[in-house]
């Protein structure tokens, strides 16, 4: 089961991990887009820190979720910013109340998320975005749970599966967001986005209980 300790540790291992990869996610952003989505992340995170003794004063993991999804919401920038508010907002809403979740339920969270992603953006997998990992990642977490495997090993199938979405928008051109600008000179880089989701997702692997 996972508590609110656990989502600490989550978040803060995502911050961690995010604030060590920024100057990578920000070289990335600077061949395809506008070369922000390094400090961007990092801001969100930092924020989200700085305020984490506060969000641990509830009990509910729902709660802590939608929380940090409105901070990250507020000080992301960017796209990335509604995108990435709304993943955790909507995890959240999706546990809300809930004092502990299995894995079956965080699960659905995430899913939640990636489609609150897809809604208020509009992209579909295959449009170079971070849809293109987060999607394959939910899939393999899923298919990995039903199957019986423990809650980080589906996370190390789902860590897997977004990174080989993360090298599959290297062979697509742009479609939604920034990078769309530049359309087939998008082709052959990898995109930001869909890096920072295969980093929450190792940051989740190596935090969350089994
Ligand atoms: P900005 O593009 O405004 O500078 P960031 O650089 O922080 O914002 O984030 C860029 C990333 O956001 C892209 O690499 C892509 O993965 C993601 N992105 C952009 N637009 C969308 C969208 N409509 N749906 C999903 N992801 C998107
Ligand atoms: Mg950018």
């Amino acid at each position: 089961m996972i508590d609110k300790q656990d989502i600490g540790r989550m978040l803060t291992a995502m911050a961690e991990d995010l604030n060590a990869a920024r100057h990578e996610l920000t070289e990335l952003d600077n061949i395809i887009g506008d070369g922000d989505h390094g400090t961007n992340m990092d801001r969100g995170f930092q924020a989200v820190m700085k305020e984490l003794p506060e969000l641990l004063q509830h009990d509910d993991v729902g709660a802590i979720l939608h929380h940090a999804g409105m901070t990250l919401m507020n000080t992301i920038g960017g796209s990335a910013g509604p995108l990435y508010g709304t993943l955790f907002m909507w995890a959240g809403m999706t546990c809300r109340g809930a004092v502990e979740v299995d894995a079956l339920t965080f699960a659905g969270a995430l899913e939640s998320g990636a489609y609150g992603i897809a809604e208020i953006g509009g992209a579909h997998e295959g449009d170079k975005t971070m849809l293109d990992a987060l999607f394959p990642a939910c899939r393999a977490l899923r298919e990995s749970l039903n199957k019986g495997a423990a809650l980080t090993e589906a996370l190390a199938a789902a860590a897997q599966a977004a990174e080989q979405g993360v090298d599959y928008t290297k062979t697509i051109v742009a479609n939604k967001g920034r990078a769309s600008y530049i359309s087939k000179r998008s082709l052959g880089h990898q995109d930001p986005g869909a890096t920072s989701v295969l980093i929450l997702l190792r940051a989740m692997q190596r935090s969350l209980p089994d």
